[in-house]
Parts: structure tokens; sequence; C-alpha cells
């Protein structure tokens, strides 16, 4: 089966598309729309979004044009949306699913994540931050048990932060954990925690983001066994991930590298995995929630 139509089988039994189009700092009606229409186009069938991005209402606005154009129904999507810091509350949690819900115009999300462990205005290593992360995830539990959200998950957490929310005891396992993932940042043991429960591993940074200004796609290793393949670094940093058995979600503006990021029909050998394993830089570009209690 071609990467491109590929799925993660998640825990409660729903099918996440190994490949989701990223959109973090992506702003302006048209850009959006361009974007989501090069995505539809070439295959994409998985949009990541966050209330933070301040961009759900344009890709809201994208999808009602775009999906009838290319013959697409809402179920033929599957849309992420991620609770911002500030919401970060149980009593919040509904208020701000509502309004993700209505600015993307959908009546439910297929994933649902809580953005960030630590919770807006309070600080980093607050004694309260366990408490309210557990109040808030019984919100979204309970969001999920009503249809409302098809899965729940979350994104930067540690596997401190899983083993609190599991002790918690709401019942509910997080389906995805969304985190930096690429070869200079592998969190192996996160990587470990969640394979033994079942959580399915999310990459995000996979290029290095904007932030990183190229440095990851230009690394001799992965500029070598990019050449070795006669495939761009950015295929070969996106299909490592994916041989991981990790989900990404590579952003672009530019429609020809948004095709180029999911076209991954190709195979690393073995050996190339190796070396790729092998890279010991070990290089964060995105926050970091060690610092959450
Ligand atoms: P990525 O690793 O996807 O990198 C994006 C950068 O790489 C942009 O500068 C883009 O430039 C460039 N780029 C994209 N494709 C190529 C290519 N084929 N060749 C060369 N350069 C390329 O970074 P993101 O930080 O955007 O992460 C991906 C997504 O993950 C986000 O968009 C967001 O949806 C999510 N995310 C989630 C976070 C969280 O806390 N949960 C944190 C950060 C991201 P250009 O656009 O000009 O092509």
């Amino acid at each position: 089966m071609s990467v491109s139509n590929s799925v993660l089988k998640l825990n409660n039994g729903i099918s996440m598309p190994v490949i989701g189009l990223g959109t973090y700092k992506i702003y302006g009606t048209s850009v959006i729309f361009s974007v989501i229409e090069a995505g539809l186009k070439c295959g994409y069938r998985s949009i990541d979004t966050a209330a933070v991005y301040g961009n759900e209402g344009d890709i809201g606005e994208a999808l009602k044009i775009l999906l009838p154009k290319y013959g697409l129904r809402r179920e033929d999507i599957f849309l992420t949306s991620k609770l911002g810091p500030a919401d970060h509350d149980p009593s919040r949690v509904r208020a701000a699913v509502a309004a993700s819900l209505d600015r993307l115009g959908t009546s439910y999300l297929d994933l649902y994540l809580v953005h960030w462990p630590g919770v807006a205005r309070r600080p980093a290593d607050s004694p309260d931050n366990p408490r309210v992360r557990a109040a808030t995830w019984a919100e979204l539990a309970a969001l999920s048990a009503e249809g409302t959200l098809r899965s729940v998950g979350v994104s930067n957490y540690t596997a401190r932060h899983l083993r609190q929310l599991l002790a918690a005891g709401t019942g509910v396992c997080p389906a995805v954990n969304q985190v930096e993932f690429h070869p200079r940042y592998r969190q192996r043991e996160l990587a470990g925690f969640c394979r033994e429960h079942g959580i399915a591993l999310q990459a995000y940074c996979s290029l290095g983001g904007a932030s990183s200004a190229g440095a990851l796609l230009r690394d001799g290793t992965v500029v070598s066994v990019a050449a070795r393949l006669r495939r761009s670094p950015a295929q070969v940093l996106l299909r490592w991930a994916v041989d991981h058995g990790v989900g990404i979600i590579p952003k672009s503006v530019n429609p020809e590298r948004i095709a180029e990021n999911i076209d991954l029909d190709f195979v690393i050998p073995e050996d190339l995995m190796e070396i790729l394993d092998s890279i010991s830089v070990v290089e964060k570009y995105s926050w970091d929630p060690e610092a959450v209690s």
C-alpha cells in the first residue's frame, strides 16, 4: 500500500492517516486555501491545526469549498485540533472545543489533543499541574464518549506526564502523543513507553521546523543517505519516521514541497536506516516540556 493511503490503527480502533498536513504558522485566507487545495490534490486526507495557530477559521472556510470541489465528504478527512494552554482547565474545555468546532465548520473532530502539559499563567513547576491535567482529561474523555471527539490524545507529554495521567484513573488512555521526533531528537524512552501502552506517536518538526533554519535538512548523514537513494533530505527524514511506526505532519506553504512530502513510496534499506539511527547530534528545535511538573 502507498504510504499516502496508510493508516495507524489507534487504540480506540479508529484509523489515523500516517501522513497529515501541518499548518503551524500558515496564515491568511488565500494562503490557507492554496495549501489545503494543494494537499487535497496530491492525496493528503489529514489536517493538523490548533486553537493557538489562529487559522482554524480559514481552514474551515477552505474545506467548505474544497471538499465538494474534490468530491470529498467531511468523513473522508481526518481533522485534528488542540486545546490551547489558556483553556487547559476542566471548566473551559467544553467552550474551547465548541469554539474550535464552530471555526472549523464541523460537528466533530477526529482527534483532539491537549496541546501542552502546562497551564497558561501557572508556573511550570506548580504542584497543581498534574491535578489540572487529570481533571481536564476527564472532561475530554466525556466529550469522547459523547462522540464529539472521535479520539482524544495529548501533545508534548513526556513519559512522566503520561504515567501521571494513566495513574489518575480516568479509564481513557490517550490515543496519540504528538511530539518533536526526528533523527536528532529520538525520544527513545518516550517512544518505548508509548509503544508499550498502545499510544500512537505522531512526529512534529520532522524537517526541523522553521526555527532550525534548515539545519536538520542539511545534516551531512541525511544528505548523503538522500543522495544514495536519489530522494530529497526531506523525503528521507519523513520516510525514516514512518519506518519507525510514527505518524508525520510536515508543513509547507509551497505546493511542490507539499507534493514531495507525501511522495514517500521508496525503501530505506536496513543499513541506511542504521546509519540514520546512529546520528549522534542531539538538537531540539521546539518547546521543551521537561520542566512542567
Ligand atoms: P516541519 O518540520 O514540518 O518543517 C517546516 C519547515 O520546513 C518550513 O520552514 C517549510 O518551509 C520547510 N519545508 C517543508 N517541506 C520542505 C521540503 N520538502 N524541503 C525543504 N524544506 C521544506 O515543522 P513544523 O514545526 O511546521 O511541524 C510540522 C507540523 O507539526 C506543524 O505545522 C504543526 O501542525 C505541528 N506542530 C505541533 C507542535 C505541537 O506542539 N504539538 C509544535 C510544532 C509543530 P516552507 O513552508 O517555506 O516550505
